[in-house]
Formats: structure tokens, C-alpha cells, sequence
């Protein structure tokens, strides 16, 4: 017993020590990546249920580092996040999703919108609400396509700092979605209190509707973010009966690699010509 105790210590002691390496290897990595452009910024498309038609596409980050490999972005954005890195990357994200945008309108595509995911940390930022009205002046792009993500830990840590800024981006038209829904902190009387236009059902939700034992359960969530008045999204749909079930239960969009992995922008064209014209 002794001897398995000490074997189990031994490895949990190198697991943790690979995991530090490669936060080390990460942030020293981190400030070079961005001088030589290496990060790229994918798109995954939402589906209208109702028209089986793309309605928009959420903005990823990628980085494929020489060094490192392709990185996940659960890995970066925490190192990122911890060193403040994330403002100037949070910063190339929004503009890319913007000048995405612009070219979708030249394109012919003007009423599709586009979500980036937003840090604790640019929301905290003084000047945050500037840099994005000015980022979509520049790119002259109306602020109803644009969608902010926030997750709802974001929400609970500063709701007094963040809940005026979400209400003046709001003002101006700009939407607001939550993030990872019912995977945290989910207190109603918070959704109640924000100006969130879009809720997003959390994969692990969806993850539970599988077929012959299917309950209510993830209805009952769509029927909650609906009568709020929010178009309800579910996250990470890869089956056929899950979409069927969300189909059922009258949810506005998917987003899921049942539909489309995310993609880099110049896949999208062929993807949005292929559907039938309106
Ligand atoms: P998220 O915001 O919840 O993004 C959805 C994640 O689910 C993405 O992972 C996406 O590729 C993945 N996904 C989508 N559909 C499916 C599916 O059907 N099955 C499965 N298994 N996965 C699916 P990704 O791109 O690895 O991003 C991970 C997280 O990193 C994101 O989670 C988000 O929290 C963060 N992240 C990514 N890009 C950015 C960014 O530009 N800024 C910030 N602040 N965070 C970002
Ligand atoms: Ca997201
Ligand atoms: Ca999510
Ligand atoms: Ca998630």
C-alpha cells in the first residue's frame, strides 16, 4: 500500500511538473508568436434550425507555433490571460472578426453575424467600450452583427463593474452572449439582471440527450433562455438525434461539428455558395 501511495505521489509529482514546462515553454513563447503572426483566427458556423441556413460563425483562435506544435487554445488563453497577454490578442481577434465581416458584406453576406469570446479582463480594461465602437467604425461594420461572448464566472467575479458596460455595448446594439451556460454558476436572477441577447447551452448539456433516455431536461433550458426573450444556441452538437431532439424542443441555432468544424475564413466562401441562394 505504502509502495503504490508513494508510485501514485511519484506521478501525479511529473504531471504536474510537464504542465508547468509547458506553461514556461507557452509564455516564453507567447510575445514572439504574435510579432511573427502565428496566431489565425478560425471560424465555426451557426445554423438557423428553422431556415438550415448559416446565421453567423464564432470566432476561435488558432496557433500552429514552429516550436510548439498546434497549441490549444484552452492551454494559451489561460497563459495569455494570467500575463495580460490577452489584450493585444483579444484586440487581433475582434479586429479580425471584423474585417471578416466587411468581407462577408463585399460578398454579398450583410446580415450574418459574427461572436468573438471576450476576457474578464479586456471587459475590465477603461477602454474597452472605445476600442470596440471604434473597431467597428473603422471597419464600418453595424454593431448588430457583431456578438460578445462572456461566460457566466466572468459575470459573478465583477457583476457590478461589468453589468453597466455590457448595458451601454447593448445600447449600442452590439449582442451579448453567455457563454458555456449551465456549466457553472447559473443563477437565473443574473440572467435575469444583464442585457444578454443569446444564450448558449453548454456541449455537456447537450451531451445528455442521447436518444432512447432522452428527458425534458435540455428543453426545459431552451424553454427558459426563450421566454427571456433570447435565441437559445446549443453548443457542440455532433449527432444527428441531438439535433432532432433540438428540433423537437424548438432551439434557435447549433453550433457543432455535426454541422462544421471551425474553419479558416477562405473555406467559408465555397461553404456559404453552396447553400441554396435565398
Ligand atoms: P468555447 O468558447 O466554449 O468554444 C467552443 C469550443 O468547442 C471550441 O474549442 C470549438 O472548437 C469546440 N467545439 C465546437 N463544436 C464542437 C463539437 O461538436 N464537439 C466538440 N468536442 N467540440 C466542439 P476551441 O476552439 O478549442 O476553444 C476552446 C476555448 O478556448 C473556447 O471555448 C474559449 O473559451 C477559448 N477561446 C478560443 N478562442 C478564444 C478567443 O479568441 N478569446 C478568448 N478569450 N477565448 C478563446
Ligand atoms: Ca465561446
Ligand atoms: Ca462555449
Ligand atoms: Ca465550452
Amino acid at each position: 500500500v505504502k509502495e503504490a501511495g508513494r508510485k501514485n505521489y511519484m506521478v501525479y509529482d511529473q504531471t504536474m511538473n510537464e504542465a508547468f514546462t509547458e506553461r514556461v515553454a507557452i509564455e516564453k513563447h507567447l510575445q514572439n508568436a504574435f510579432d511573427n503572426n502565428e496566431f489565425q483566427v478560425y471560424y465555426q458556423p451557426q445554423l438557423d434550425i428553422r431556415t438550415n441556413k448559416i446565421s453567423g460563425f464564432e470566432a476561435l483562435l488558432r496557433w500552429n507555433s514552429p516550436v510548439l506544435g498546434s497549441v490549444s487554445p484552452l492551454k494559451f488563453i489561460k497563459v495569455a490571460e494570467d500575463t495580460h497577454f490577452i489584450i493585444p490578442l483579444g484586440k487581433l481577434v475582434l479586429q479580425n472578426a471584423c474585417d471578416f465581416l466587411k468581407r462577408l458584406k463585399e460578398n454579398g453576406y450583410s446580415d450574418l453575424t459574427v461572436s468573438v469570446n471576450i476576457s474578464i479582463l479586456q471587459l475590465l480594461q477603461a477602454d474597452f467600450i472605445d476600442f470596440v465602437n471604434e473597431t467597428l467604425s473603422i471597419y464600418q461594420i453595424e454593431p448588430e452583427l457583431l456578438e460578445l461572448e462572456i461566460t457566466e464566472s466572468i459575470l459573478i467575479e465583477s457583476f457590478e463593474i461589468v453589468t453597466p458596460r455590457l448595458q451601454i455595448l447593448r445600447d449600442n446594439k452590439v449582442k451579448i452572449a453567455l457563454d458555456d451556460f449551465g456549466k457553472g454558476y447559473s443563477s437565473l436572477s443574473y440572467l435575469k439582471q444583464l442585457p444578454i441577447t443569446t444564450l448558449k447551452v453548454d456541449k455537456t448539456f447537450i451531451d445528455y440527450i442521447v436518444g432512447q433516455n432522452e428527458d425534458d431536461f435540455v428543453g426545459h433550458i431552451i424553454s427558459i433562455g426563450k421566454n427571456m426573450g433570447m435565441c437559445v444556441i446549443a453548443e457542440g452538437v455532433e449527432h444527428q438525434n441531438q439535433l432532432d431532439y433540438l428540433i423537437r424542443h424548438d432551439c434557435d441555432k447549433i453550433q457543432g461539428f455535426l454541422f462544421s468544424r471551425p474553419i479558416p475564413e477562405n473555406k467559408i466562401y465555397e461553404l456559404l455558395d453552396s447553400q441554396v441562394p435565398p
